[in-house]
C-alpha cells in the first residue's frame, strides 16, 4: 500500500506526493498572512497572543494550525474571518490587504451557531439573503446545499430535531453557501464522539474535493491535522515553529492510520507539541514529591 520504508521520516514524499506539492505551490496564494501580530492587555502589561506569523496559503490548499491550548488558535482563527484586529502586520487575500468581517471569509466554531427558530434550509438561506439575494433563488443554492451534505431528508426540520454531527453539517453548508474565498473552521469537530467525528472528517474531504475553496482548519487533535491537511502549521506560544508538507497520499482515509507515513508525520508533531517527559518532571517542586511519598510504585 505504502511506499515509504517502515523508518521512514516525514520528510520522504513518495514520488505521486512530491509531484501533488510541486503543482500545489504553483497555485495562485488565496491567503497571505504577513508578520502578524496581536497584543491583549494582562494585568502585567501586555500579552503577546500572536508574534510575527507569516505563512501564505494556495488556492484550494487544506491548511491545519496546530498547538496545544493558548498559543494563539483562535486569535489567529478570529482574525483570519475579520472578527478581531491585530495589533501589528497584515492579511491579504487574493493579494489585496483586508481587515473585518467578509462573505470571502466564513467560519465555522465548534459550538452549535445554528438558529434555533429556523429550519436547515432557512439556517443556509441566511446568508444568502444577507448578501441580497432574492429569496428565491436563495431557497434553491440553499437547498443544492442541504444536498451536498447528504441532509435532504430533513430540509425541513429545526436544529433541535439534529444530532451534533448533523448540526455541523449545516453550518458548515451555511458557511460555504455565500462562496467563501476561504473556510476558517476552529474546532468544529471537538465536542462529537470519536465515531461521528471520523464520520465528520470524511465527509468534510468529500465536500472540499467538490467545493472550490480554500480551507483553514484550527484542531489541537494530531491524527485530525494529519488526516485532512495538506500541510499543517504548528505554532508554539503565538510564533510559527514549522509549517510541514503532510507526506500522506490522497485520497485519504483512516484506514492510512498505520501507514509509515502517517506515523512518521505523528511522531515528528509530538515531539514538537508534547515536552519529553522528563523535562516535565524536572520542573516539578521538590516539595511535592516529597510529599507524594516513596510508595507511589
Ligand atoms: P488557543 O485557541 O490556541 O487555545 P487563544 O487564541 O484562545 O489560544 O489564546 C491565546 C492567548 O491569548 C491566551 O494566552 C489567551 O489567554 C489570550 N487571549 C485570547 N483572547 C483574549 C482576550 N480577548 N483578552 C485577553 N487575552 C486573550
Ligand atoms: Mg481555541
Amino acid at each position: 500500500m505504502s511506499e515509504a520504508p517502515a523508518n521512514s521520516s516525514y520528510h520522504q514524499q513518495a514520488p505521486a506526493v512530491a509531484e501533488r506539492f510541486r503543482k500545489l505551490k504553483e497555485r495562485p496564494v488565496v491567503l497571505e498572512i504577513e508578520n502578524l501580530g496581536r497584543e491583549f492587555p494582562a494585568e502585567s502589561g501586555r500579552t503577546a497572543a500572536l508574534r510575527n506569523v507569516s505563512f501564505r496559503v494556495h488556492r484550494r490548499e487544506f491548511v491545519c494550525v496546530i498547538g496545544p491550548s493558548g498559543c494563539g488558535k483562535s486569535t489567529l482563527a478570529r482574525i483570519v474571518a475579520g472578527l478581531d484586529s491585530p495589533t501589528s502586520g497584515r492579511m491579504l487575500v487574493d493579494g489585496k490587504e483586508t481587515s473585518g468581517p467578509c462573505p470571502e471569509r466564513g467560519m465555522v466554531f465548534q459550538g452549535y451557531t445554528l438558529f434555533p427558530w429556523l429550519t436547515v434550509t432557512r439556517n443556509v438561506m441566511f446568508g444568502l439573503e444577507m448578501e441580497g439575494m432574492d429569496r428565491t433563488q436563495a431557497q434553491a443554492e440553499a437547498r443544492q446545499w442541504v444536498d451536498l451534505i447528504g441532509l435532504t431528508k430533513f430540509a425541513d426540520s429545526y436544529p433541535q430535531e439534529l444530532s451534533g454531527g448533523m448540526k455541523q453539517r449545516v453550518a458548515i453548508a451555511r458557511a460555504l453557501a455565500p462562496n467563501p474565498r476561504v473556510l476558517l473552521m476552529d474546532e468544529p469537530f471537538g465536542a462529537l464522539d470519536a465515531q461521528t467525528r471520523l464520520q465528520m472528517q470524511t465527509h468534510l474531504m468529500e465536500i472540499w474535493r467538490n467545493v472550490e475553496v480554500t480551507i483553514l482548519f484550527i484542531t489541537h487533535d494530531l491524527d485530525e491535522a494529519i488526516l485532512l491537511a495538506d500541510r499543517i502549521l504548528v505554532l508554539k506560544t503565538g510564533e510559527v515553529q514549522e509549517f510541514i508538507e503532510v507526506p500522506v497520499p490522497r485520497p485519504r482515509s483512516p484506514a492510512q492510520f498505520q501507514t509509515p507515513e502517517f506515523q512518521a508525520m505523528r511522531r515528528r508533531l509530538d515531539e514538537l507539541i508534547h515536552p519529553p517527559v522528563s523535562a516535565a518532571t524536572e520542573r516539578l517542586p521538590i516539595v511535592r514529591l516529597t510529599q507524594v511519598g516513596d510508595d507511589v510504585e
